[in-house]
Parts: structure tokens; C-alpha cells; sequence
């Protein structure tokens, strides 16, 4: 399976070479066509609001996503507590976590003395990941969320690359066939369940509601303004690279609960804009045989000897200087 994977590469970068155009010189990434357009969500996207100022670290989401997505037995209960002392993001083998953080942004907010903030896949509306992948591996659902096709997956990683939050965790343990792994919104439940995903469905505190991000959105907002005293005014994915389908409501700068403070622009909106620009004004093609170009004019400077002109390869040259030539 490596060996056909690697072979496809091989043939995507001839086929590259011998310029066949590509679905980049297009100006788009077979991902990006299964993409909703524009940076705005769709009404049908749905999400997950996580209210942190209502989480108690207790770790059943961390639980329920691994029988769900039936990732490997943990050498630790999911009980035990002690591993949130250390900070630590998902990997192939914990599609979600969630870490501790300590301190209150004022002292009469006992509630906040710890704040538990659980990561994942954010589910971008414009995701790096789907316009990173060159063959479409990764793809935007219509529900909006981003998921991951391991049988066309070339194992190139470059959205892990692109990721901006750090999410999508590689097999490298896997000999034979690695994939990419990450949450996938338990996509199962789009396909007619209707179900929560497994995380949120098991959330003791309701620190986590799945809905149209739309609803979510208005949710949040109502929440902030109710209570002013509780929440930063910040609703964390609302707008960060775009907009996301998991958001955030925090009682602290979001930098204090691991959450990255994020532009808003797309990164794709700016990779693709670049990409855009190199091949439609030909760019690349042009660079090259300029380039070429100017090799053969260094070289012909350098030896001009080597490089005779036309009347200069007369047939009507000096015999004697012909005779002295085959000496030589
Ligand atoms: S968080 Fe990363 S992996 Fe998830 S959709 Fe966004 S870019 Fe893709
Ligand atoms: S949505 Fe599903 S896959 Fe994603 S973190 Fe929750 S349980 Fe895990
Ligand atoms: S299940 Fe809910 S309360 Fe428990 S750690 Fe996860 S998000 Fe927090």
C-alpha cells in the first residue's frame, strides 16, 4: 500500500513536471472544490459551543471519544486526574483533550480558580487542511464538518503542515498502512442518527452543546451579555481564521486556557491568492525559461570558442588551418 502510494506520488510529480496542468495551476486544490465557497458558514453547518467557565476536568468527553472512535485502551483510567497537570494536544491515538489551567482572573470568581479547556479538530469553515491536500484526502462535509479519506491519503502531511492549530496526528507507529488521525465530529452521526457527538453527548455539565453554529453563535453572545461578569467578551472561533464550527466561551484571555490567539483571515485565502498569482500571470513558466535563458548567455560569454558562428564554420576555411586542426 506505501509502495502504491509512493507510486502515485512519483506519477503526480511527473505528470507535475511535464506541466499537465493541475488542479493548483487552476487555482484551486481538489479539497478545496468540495469546500463551501467564501469564508462564511453555510446554514446548514453545525458545531459544539465549549463553555469552559462550566467544565470540571472530569474527562468523560476524553472517555467517550475513545469507545466511540475505538482508539486505543489508555494505560491510565480515564478517571485519573493527575495527567492534567501536564499540558498535551491530540494525537493518533487521543482525538481530544483537555488540559488544566491554573490561577482566576479575580479572586471572587472561585469558579475559576481552575479552568479545564478541551481541544480537538476545530473544523475550520475555510480549513488549511482541505486546501493543503493535493489530492482531496481531506474534504469539508456539508454539515461543515472537515473530514479525512485514508484510501486516497498520500501520507505527504502537508496538512499537518498547514494546520493552524496544530491538530491533524500522524501513524508513525504504523508500519503498513499510517493515516492521518483526528476528530472528525463523529461524522457517523450525520449519516441519519441525528445523534450529539459522543463528546458532547456526554458531558455532565452541558460545558458542551452541539447545534447549528449559527444558534451556537447566538447562544454565546446572549450568554456574554447576560453575564458580563463571568465571560470575556470573546467568542473564541467566531471569527479566528475564519470563522469555526467548535467555539469557545472563556472567563479569561483566551491565551490563559491554551487557546492560540489567531488572525481572522483564512490562511487559505492567502496561500491560494499567491498560488493564484504565480500561475495565472505565468510566473513559474516564465522564471524558468528566463532562467534557462540566462545559463546559455553566461555560457556562451564564457566559451566562445565553443561556440562558433555560422560564417565561422565556413566549408571554405584555410586547408592549411583544416590540416593543423586534425594534427591537433
Ligand atoms: S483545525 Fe486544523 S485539521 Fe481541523 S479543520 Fe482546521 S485546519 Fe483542518
Ligand atoms: S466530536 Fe467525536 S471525534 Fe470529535 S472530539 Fe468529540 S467525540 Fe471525539
Ligand atoms: S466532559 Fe464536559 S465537564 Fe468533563 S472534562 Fe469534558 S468538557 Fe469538561
Amino acid at each position: 500500500m506505501n509502495l502504491n502510494r509512493r507510486r502515485i506520488l512519483q506519477l503526480g510529480l511527473t505528470a507535475a513536471a511535464a506541466s499537465v496542468p493541475s488542479p493548483l495551476q487552476a487555482g484551486e486544490s481538489p479539497g478545496a472544490a468540495a469546500a463551501p465557497p467564501g469564508n462564511g458558514a453555510d446554514a446548514e453547518h453545525v458545531g459544539v459551543l465549549n463553555d469552559t467557565t462550566l467544565c470540571i476536568g472530569c474527562r468523560e468527553c476524553e472517555a467517550a471519544c475513545n469507545r466511540r472512535n475505538h482508539l486505543p485502551r489508555t494505560a491510565a483510567p480515564f478517571s485519573d486526574r493527575d495527567v492534567l497537570r501536564t499540558f498535551r494536544r491530540p494525537s493518533a491515538t487521543a482525538f481530544t483533550v483537555v488540559n488544566q489551567f491554573q490561577g482566576s482572573p479575580s479572586p471572587d470568581q472561585a469558579a475559576l480558580q481552575q479552568t479545564y479547556c478541551k481541544v480537538q479538530c476545530m473544523h475550520c469553515l475555510n480549513p488549511s487542511c482541505v486546501s493543503a491536500c493535493i489530492v482531496g484526502a481531506m474534504t469539508k462535509a456539508p454539515d461543515g464538518s472537515v473530514v479525512y479519506n485514508p484510501t486516497i491519503c498520500l501520507g505527504c502531511r502537508y496538512c499537518q503542515v498547514a494546520c493552524p492549530f496544530e491538530v491533524p496526528a500522524y501513524e508513525f507507529d504504523e508500519p503498513l498502512v499510517p493515516r492521518v488521525r483526528k476528530c472528525e465530529l463523529c461524522t457517523d452521526r450525520a449519516k441519519g442518527t441525528g445523534a450529539n457527538p459522543a463528546c458532547a453527548a456526554s458531558c455532565p455539565t452541558e460545558a458542551l452543546v452541539f447545534g447549528r453554529r449559527a444558534d451556537l453563535v447566538a447562544m454565546a453572545r446572549e450568554r456574554v451579555t447576560r453575564r458580563p461578569d463571568r465571560y470575556v467578551d470573546h467568542i473564541y472561533g467566531e471569527h479566528e481564521v475564519g470563522g469555526t464550527s467548535w467555539m469557545y466561551l472563556t472567563g479569561r484571555p483566551v491565551q490563559e486556557v491554551g487557546l492560540l490567539p489567531l488572525p481572522t483571515t483564512p490562511p487559505p485565502e492567502r496561500t491560494e491568492a499567491i498560488q493564484h498569482g504565480i500561475f495565472k500571470y505565468g510566473i513559474i513558466p516564465v522564471t524558468f525559461y528566463g532562467l534557462l535563458a540566462g545559463i546559455m548567455w553566461v555560457t556562451h560569454r564564457k566559451h566562445p570558442e565553443d561556440h562558433p558562428g555560422i560564417g565561422e564554420m565556413s566549408d571554405h576555411a584555410p586547408r592549411a588551418s583544416q590540416d593543423e586542426e586534425v594534427r591537433r
